[in-house]
C-alpha cells in the first residue's frame, strides 16, 4: 500500500481511492469545512484522507479539550521527511490541542537493534526539532514510561497473534520483542486519554500508517464497557463487558431509564451528556472510557531521487543538520520534471507535479500560496528552467535550515529535561 503511493504521478489520486474503498478512510475535503481555518498541509493536498476529523474540527471550533499525538522511532537523526508530520502536531497545539509526542525507543530497540544509548541521542534530536517549531505538551520515551507499559500490557490482552499476522505479516520468526513494541505503540495513541482523561484523540499519520490506527481502534473500542447506541426514539447503553454495578450505576445515573439484562434504555438526553456520564461510571468502576482515535492521513513528500525520503537512501534526503556543501550538491542533482532541452522547456514548460524540486516547495519551502502559484506559473509556461528554479529552492532551504538549527540549539534545554 505506501510503497505503491507516488506523489507524482497522477495515478496516486486512483491509489488513494482503492485505499480510502478498501480500508475506510474518508477524503478529507468536507471535513475541513468545519475547521476556522484551513492550514496549507489539508489546503494543498497534502493531508488526503481521515478517520473522524469530524470530532478534532468540532472541537477546534467550539473550543472544546481534545488531545494531539504522533511518536518517532530514533533510528536515525531526523530529516525534511518527518516535518510534515511535526508541523501537523504543532499546528494542532496551536488551535487548542493538548500535545502529546512518544519517543519509541522500545521500537527502535526491537525492530531496528538501535542501542539504547543511541535511541536517547537521536531522540533528543526529534525532540529539539519539535519544540523549535513550536510545539508545548508532554513527551516522553517509551521505556521510561511505567503507566505505559501497563497500559501497552493491558491493550496486549486484547489483540492475539492471528490478528498481528493479519495485519504485519508476523510468523513463527517475529521476535516477541516486536510484537510487544507494537502493542507499545497501541497505548501511545490511548495514552494521553490515561493521562489527561478521555477526549477526542488526533494522529496524523503517513498513509503507510493506517494499520496502527485500525488496530488501536479496535483495541479501543474493545477495552470500553459499554457501547452508547441511538436508536431512534431511545438511547440504549449496552453493556459488553461491564461489573454489574457499573450498569447498575448506569441505570441510577438516568432518572426514568428502564434496565433490562445488559442494558439500560433512556430516552429524553442528548447523546453527548450520555456519552460523557456512561465514560465517567467507566472510570469509577476501572474503565478507560476511550473514544476511537480519529487520524489524518498524508501523501509523502518524495525523495530527491524519487521514492519515499528515507534514511535509507542517502542522496534522496535532507537532513537538518545537512551542511551546505552537501545541500547544494543534492538539491542541484534531484529529480525534476524537466524537459531533456533547454529548447523543449522553454517551448513546453515543465512538469511540476513530476518534480521533487516543486515537490519540497510545496511540502515546505514556500509558505506563501500566492508564491507557489506564481513557481507553478514560471515552470509549466517554460518562463524558468531548472537550474534556476534549483538555485532558488536551495537558498530557501539553506534559510529554513540555518533558522530551525539555531531554534534547536536554543531549545536543547526542554529537550534534556525529557
Ligand atoms: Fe521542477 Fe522547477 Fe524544473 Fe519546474 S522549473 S520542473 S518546478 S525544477
Amino acid at each position: 500500500m505506501p510503497s505503491e503511493m507516488n506523489p507524482w504521478s497522477s495515478s496516486q489520486t486512483i491509489d488513494v481511492d482503492r485505499l480510502f474503498a478498501e480500508f475506510g478512510i474518508e477524503p478529507i475535503g468536507e471535513v475541513t469545512q468545519r475547521l476556522p481555518e484551513v492550514p496549507s498541509f489539508m489546503r494543498r493536498g497534502i493531508v488526503v484522507g481521515h478517520r473522524d476529523y469530524h470530532l478534532i474540527a468540532d472541537a477546534i471550533r467550539n473550543r472544546t479539550p481534545f488531545h494531539v499525538l504522533t511518536g518517532f522511532m530514533p533510528s536515525g537523526l531526523p530529516h525534511l521527511g518527518h516535518l510534515m508530520v511535526m508541523k501537523e502536531v504543532v499546528w494542532h497545539v496551536q488551535q487548542g490541542g493538548n500535545g502529546y509526542v512518544a519517543i519509541a525507543d522500545r521500537e527502535a530497540h526491537a525492530v531496528r537493534g538501535i542501542s539504547w544509548e543511541k535511541c536517547r541521542e537521536y531522540g533528543k534530536e526529534y525532540l529539539k526539532a519539535l519544540y523549535a517549531l513550536g510545539f508545548k505538551g508532554t513527551t516522553y520515551y517509551q521505556s521510561k514510561n511505567e503507566r505505559l507499559k501497563d497500559l501497552a500490557f493491558e491493550a496486549s490482552t486484547k489483540v492475539n497473534f492471528s490478528e498481528m499476522a493479519a495485519i504485519y505479516g508476523f510468523g513463527p520468526e517475529t521476535s516477541l520483542s516486536h510484537a510487544m513494541s507494537v502493542v507499545t505503540q497501541v497505548a501511545d495513541i490511548l495514552y494521553p486519554q490515561l493521562d489527561a482523561g478521555p477526549a477526542p484523540t488526533i494522529v496524523p499519520v503517513g498513509l503507510d500508517q493506517d494499520p496502527h490506527i485500525r488496530l488501536t481502534r479496535d483495541v479501543a473500542y474493545k477495552l470500553r464497557m459499554f457501547t452508547v447506541e441511538d436508536r431512534g426514539d431511545h438511547i440504549s447503553v449496552r453493556s459488553k463487558n461491564a461489573p454489574d454495578e457499573a450498569l447498575e450505576a448506569v441505570h441510577r445515573a438516568f432518572p426514568g431509564s428502564k434496565k433490562y439484562g445488559g442494558h439500560v434504555d433512556l430516552v429524553g438526553l442528548p447523546m453527548s451528556q450520555v456519552e460523557d456520564a456512561v465514560r465517567k461510571i467507566e472510570i469509577a468502576h476501572g474503565g478507560f472510557g476511550f473514544y476511537l482515535p480519529s487520524s489524518t492521513y498524508h501523501i509523502f513528500m518524495p525523495g530527491l531521487q524519487g521514492g519515499k525520503m528515507s534514511s535509507s537512501v542517502p542522496e534522496s534526503l535532507i537532513g537538518y543538520y545537512e551542511s551546505d556543501k552537501s545541500l547544494k550538491k543534492k538539491v542541484m542533482a534531484a529529480l525534476t520534471g524537466g524537459r531533456m532541452t533547454l529548447e523543449e522547456q522553454k517551448r513546453l514548460g515543465g512538469e511540476p507535479d513530476a518534480c521533487s524540486v516543486y515537490l519540497l516547495n510545496l511540502f515546505h519551502m514556500l509558505e506563501d500560496d500566492i508564491e507557489l502559484a506564481d513557481l507553478r506559473r514560471r515552470c509549466e509556461s517554460g518562463e524558468l528552467t531548472c537550474g534556476q528554479c534549483k538555485k532558488e529552492t536551495l537558498e530557501r532551504v539553506q534559510a529554513f535550515l540555518a533558522e530551525l538549527r539555531d531554534k534547536m540549539d536554543s531549545v536543547e534545554h526542554l529537550a534534556e529535561e525529557v
